[in-house]
């Protein structure tokens, strides 16, 4: 905007001064008399001209005594004819110096252009000047339709397989894509219908968009990349012509992969819209499936998709001859992990003692991105101690930070404070090691991470995929366990224990109406999540049961919290020893390791027991 008025200043400034200099120009010396014809014709009778220049019609008179004057004579007639039908001196007229000026002289034709073109000239400078400035901003108003589509075509760094780690059935099933991409003629020959699009599964992180990379990588094709989000906009239609712009710049550079990221943007369900905006959405997803019908079989353009939300999506987008291969990207195991960390430890100075294994034990539940931030989180962390190495330390100080976030060692508490977070921390941490079905502690922290006090490291011996009742209710325990030891030692309980309650009394919900471990109620699942595509969260949840299964469903919740609560209660009365003794080195040390942890246990002779 700023740009545009001084622009528009310059330009004012420049008109003020064209225009005095035009009138500067028409207006030399003192303005001439002007003179009928017939005045000149008596003043050359009196012999008071000393010449006159004729220049088409005009007529430039001396007077004597040097005195300019101006006439005109008739269009028609010549000059002398005309003097002549006035009745003019023929004396008089020879004494006068007469000049014919040619009428085709620059001058002339200035005379008569000058005045019609220079305010053309100067309107449509002005009209130069805003187009030009209009370009910079809404260039986009003539390009609109046209997609961001990026090329990552022979970029020197190529990604390959070699750089995904684990995923091993998807690399599998892209393999097929890339012998396809690499020698077509095999395929075709045999009839077989070519894959057009493969839709890559995964929750957020697991390496959608760095496969589908590696993929071009590894068939030497042109990667094209576009993000489904960019194809809506404000205006209507823009997503259709984008999309179409998209493929046509992909096809002409086939055999190439097109890649459309978070598909789900425009992929979702149609007709489940609410609010504004979806008609566009369908649109633009229409054009996709024209586009992906539309291409004959021979074309090698591969489209790729990625989405997290795959039941969202359109079933016609899931269609034979569309996306039709679905590769499902699994969150890492621990083997993976390791491989993932493996490939992010490439240039980066490690300790030679580093081990990986153990990052990857403590890391369950990470995605690859989550791990390769751990790395990088680790470096930042070794160069901020003024470190030339990364230590084992900084990956696990930021593995905690990546969870929990930053550490707060600043914030300064009372000793109160303190003690009462330590019981708490050690209440979880009790009742974790007094339970057979809870997963070993790993860490206990009074220093403050994030939104959390401090924080109890609990990590699975080995990662299970399916998850029993008695776990979960140990897990239920071991939340109330900060709650318990607070009320039992002070009598009173705090904010504190507010998000392990929250976390508690969903996991107990979800027992109840997701994974049907209420004996009471049986193997059903209860309610139905609606989903708001407008907000793409759940966020209300449809009830098919009746009033009385309602209250039956309260009733088993508040069943498996009472369980839990005794349970961690039953603990925390019969080891209050070990809870002072846990509790009183948290103060001291603030961090117990998982070997400290079980040590000072040791004495106090503590068997596990189920619930
Ligand atoms: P998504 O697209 O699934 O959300 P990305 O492909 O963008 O995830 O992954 C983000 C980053 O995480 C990648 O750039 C890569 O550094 C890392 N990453 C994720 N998965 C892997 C993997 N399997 N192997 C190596 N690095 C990975
Ligand atoms: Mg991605
Ligand atoms: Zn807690």
């Amino acid at each position: 905007m700023k740009l545009i008025t001084l622009n528009l200043f310059w330009a004012v400034i420049t008109f003020i001064v064209l225009a005095v200099i035009f009138s500067f120009f028409l207006n030399t010396g003192p303005k001439p008399e002007a003179l009928t014809i017939n005045d000149l014709v008596s003043r050359i009778n009196a012999g008071e001209v000393t010449k006159v220049v004729v220049s088409g019609n005009d007529l430039k008179v001396t007077l004597s005594g040097d005195k300019a004057a101006i006439a005109k004579k008739e269009s028609e007639s010549s000059f002398s004819d005309t003097l002549a039908n006035l009745g003019v001196d023929k004396v008089a007229l020879q004494k006068i110096a007469l000049e014919i000026k040619d009428e085709s002289g620059f001058q002339f034709w200035m005379g008569i252009l000058l005045p019609t073109i220079l305010p053309l000239l100067v309107i449509g400078f002005f009209f130069w000047i805003i187009f030009r400035q209009a370009k910079g901003g809404a260039s986009q108003a003539f390009t609109f339709g046209r997609a961001n589509i990026r090329l990552f075509a022979h970029s020197k760094d190529k990604t390959t397989f070699k750089d995904v780690a684990g995923l091993r059935e998807a690399k599998q099933e892209l393999e097929e894509v890339v012998d396809f991409l690499k020698n077509p003629k095999k395929f075709l020959e045999i009839g077989a219908r070519i894959p057009r699009g493969v839709l890559l599964m995964g929750s957020p992180g697991t390496g959608k968009t760095l496969l589908a990379r590696a993929v071009a990588g590894e068939a030497k094709v042109p990667f094209f990349h576009i993000s489904a989000s960019e194809f809506v906009e404000m205006f209507v239609g823009v997503g259709a012509s984008r999309t179409r712009d998209a493929f046509a710049t992909a096809k002409k550079a086939a055999p190439a992969i097109l890649f459309i990221d978070e598909i789900d943007a425009v992929g979702r369900e149609r007709g489940a819209g609410v609010g504004g905006g979806h008609d566009e959405r369908e649109q633009t997803l229409n054009q996709i499936l024209v586009e992906m019908d539309g291409f004959e079989r021979d074309t090698r353009l591969i489209v790729l998709a990625a989405t997290n939300r795959p039941d969202v999506l359109d079933s016609a987008l899931l269609r034979p001859g569309r996306f039709d291969r679905r590769v499902v990207l699994d969150m890492p195991d621990i083997k993976d992990r390791e491989e993932i960390l493996k490939i992010h430890s490439r240039g980066k100075a490690l300790d030679k003692d580093i081990d990986l294994r153990k990052i990857a034990v403590r890391t369950p539940g990470f995605s690859g991105a989550d791990l390769a931030n751990v790395l990088n989180e680790a470096a930042i962390l070794a160069a901020r101690n003024n470190s030339k190495i990364i230590k084992q330390d900084n990956i696990y100080d930021s593995i905690e930070k990546v969870m929990l976030g930053p550490e707060r060692r600043g914030r300064v508490i009372s000793d109160k404070e303190k003690e009462i977070v330590a019981y708490h921390e050690a209440g979880h941490a009790l009742v974790a090691a007094g339970l057979k079905d809870a997963d070993p502690v790993h860490k206990v922290s009074i220093i403050s991470r994030g939104q959390a006090g401090g924080y109890t490291l609990k990590l699975p011996i080995e990662e299970v995929r399916l998850h029993t009742s008695s776990q979960f209710l140990a897990d239920l325990a071991t939340a109330m366990g900060g709650y318990v030891a607070e009320k039992e030692m002070f009598g009173d309980i705090t904010t504190g224990a507010s998000n392990d309650i929250k976390v508690a009394s969903d996991l107990a919900r979800k027992m109840v109406t997701r994974f049907g471990m209420s004996e009471k109620l049986g193997p059903m699942t209860f309610g139905e999540s609606h989903e708001m595509v407008f907000l793409g969260k759940e966020i209300s949840q449809g009830r098919n049961y009746s009033e009385k299964v309602a209250a039956d469903i309260d009733k088993e919740v508040t069943g498996f919290i009472n369980r839990a609560f005794a349970a961690a209660k039953k603990i925390i009365n019969t080891n209050k020893k070990a809870l002072d003794a846990i509790a009183k080195t948290l103060i001291e040390k603030e961090i117990l390791e998982q070997e400290d942890f079980y040590n000072i246990l040791k004495p106090f002779n503590l068997k596990p027991s189920g619930i």
